[in-house]
């Protein structure tokens, strides 16, 4: 069975599909790994509904899909029926969603078996998978290191072979920076490519589903069965899905690679550089041709994701109030209107002053305590840091000063790449600016944490394709390039990351 770890899809669905090997086979595999494994990078796994489909599949011997049978781990921000969903957070501890996002209605249709539900920093805030309120994730090169993040779970169970395939999430780097701190393939498709039905929303302008693979082909596989228009998510395009994985083809030929030149100066780590040029120089080698070009905004994309992120994450994370999800304050008695602990606002009870508008106001406060109790409990400290930022941003008074001067400059981000699109067809850039972390190592900082996304941040602004593939390692750690394409092109990015692979 080891051996199917280093197989791609194709391979593991022919084994399958000859009869080789039987579905059930692998999936026992996979969870001895899994409960024998000390990453953390599950939060649940789903083990007897998991063989049960697998005895199904076996059964009926149907093997026309190639992911028929094919194990994936699913980030634990994607809603799967009847399954907890917390989202890494305390607040949703116990929901379970009451329906599937069409992601996994695809998935399932294909005969993909999912494993479980994979660690994530919390709502999808972070870059390190340690904002869990489930505890961090290792990284499977070196248990010393964070995985990246925020889909650090996906990541690490494939890099730590405990599924085939993943899917994540990626606002600003979460597939991408992973996939480089682990060793794999990571793919953030264009804003509008893959229906986010089911998807819990952090910063909607941004939020992408995407794929998690050991290798470019499977990342093909997946995207065109996850890809398309959905009437159930008014942001998904209608733009015709490709036949990626036919598709796919080794070829750079006369290919025009652009290298921004603000993403291999200051605060790039030689060895990050060093690693990247090279991978571009057999690029060239293979007939692509080299372009230097220039992203001039790119000193303003932090602040501006984190200016448009946080105040959608204000709006977006304002439904978390005890009443209608998951998790509501032990100390409120449901009936009683009375806080268990003083709280200094329990004497509201006795107040009957026979004024309507004043009993009211009373009877708000006491649920306003509710809400706020709740959320204090609820939520972890990057969450409510970032509840408080964005709310800040959109005050009336600092309105135009931050948030919509945030908006304007992610135009001029915008056209920046339009620009270079005209010169060349694609960009390369480091996906992090470093190697992988230590744990702990940036967590007291989190303006240090936000910088790691500095590379990553701009597509998404952007609502762009990217890629992020291994071209590396130092020390054991390993090193990511990432491709990023023109809106809608995500083939151009997954052929040329297919061509460096076999190269
Ligand atoms: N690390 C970035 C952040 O903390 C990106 C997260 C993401 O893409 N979900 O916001």
């Amino acid at each position: 069975m080891k051996e199917l770890l280093n197989q791609s899809i194709s391979k593991i669905h022919l084994k399958l599909k000859e009869r080789e090997r039987a579905c059930l086979e692998l999936i026992e595999f996979m969870f001895e790994k899994i409960n024998k494994s000390s990453l953390n990078s599950y939060i649940t796994t789903f083990e007897s509904q998991a063989k049960a489909r697998a005895m199904e599949i076996d059964k009926k011997g149907d093997f026309n899909n190639l992911l028929t049978g094919i194990p994936i781990a699913i980030k634990d921000n994607i809603c799967i029926k009847g399954f907890p969903t917390t989202c890494g957070s305390r607040i949703l501890k116990d929901f379970i969603p009451p329906y599937n996002a069409t992601v996994i209605d695809k998935l399932d249709k294909a005969g993909a078996i999912f494993l479980g539900k994979t660690n994530l920093d919390e709502f999808a805030m972070g870059s390190s998978t340690e904002n869990s309120a489930f505890g961090p994730t290792f990284n499977p090169l070196n248990p010393e290191y964070v995985p990246g993040g925020s889909s650090g779970g996906s990541a690490a169970s494939v890099g730590g072979g405990e599924t085939i395939c993943a899917l994540g999430s990626d606002t600003g780097g979460s597939i991408r920076q992973p996939a480089s701190f682990c060793g794999i393939v990571g793919l953030k498709p264009s804003y509008g490519r893959v229906s986010r039905y089911g998807l819990v929303a952090f910063a909607s302008s941004l939020d992408q589903i995407g794929v998690l693979t050991r290798c470019v082909e499977d990342a093909a596989i997946l995207l065109e069965t996850i890809a398309g228009q959905d009437d159930r998510d008014s942001t998904s395009r209608n733009v015709s899905v490709p036949f990626y994985f036919k598709n796919l083809e080794p070829k750079v030929k006369g290919l025009k690679i652009g290298l921004p030149e603000e993403y291999f100066g200051e605060g790039i780590a030689p060895e990050v550089k060093e690693r990247v040029l090279n991978a571009v120089h057999t690029l060239e080698k293979l007939g692509a041709k080299l372009c230097e070009v220039s992203l001039p905004h790119t000193d303003y994309a932090i602040s501006t994701y984190y200016l448009i992120a946080t105040a959608e994450t204000s709006a977006n994370l304002a439904r978390y109030d005890g009443v209608r999800y998951g998790y509501r304050s032990r100390k409120w008695e449901v009936g009683s209107g009375k806080w268990e602990v003083g709280s200094g606002k329990s004497e509201v009870r006795g107040q009957k002053s026979g004024v309507r508008g004043q009993k009211s106001e009373v009877r708000s406060q006491k649920l306003k305590d509710m809400y706020e109790i709740t959320r204090d409990e609820g939520f972890g400290n990057e969450v409510k840091r970032r509840i408080m930022l964005g709310t800040f941003g959109l005050q009336s008074g600092y309105y135009d000063e931050y948030y919509l001067k945030a908006r304007k400059v992610r135009g001029l981000i915008a056209e920046d790449f339009e620009n270079a699109f005209k010169e060349v067809d694609i960009l390369i850039t480091p996906t992090s600016p470093t190697l992988p972390f230590k744990l702990g190592e940036k967590t007291k900082d989190p303006l240090q944490m936000y910088l790691s996304d500095i590379l990553t941040v701009s597509a998404s602004l952007a609502g762009l394709p990217a890629i992020s593939i291994p071209c590396g390692d130092f020390s054991g750690l390993s090193i990511g390039l990432q491709i990023i394409g023109k809106p809608f092109d995500e083939q151009t990015i997954l052929n040329t990351a297919y061509a460096y692979e076999r190269a």
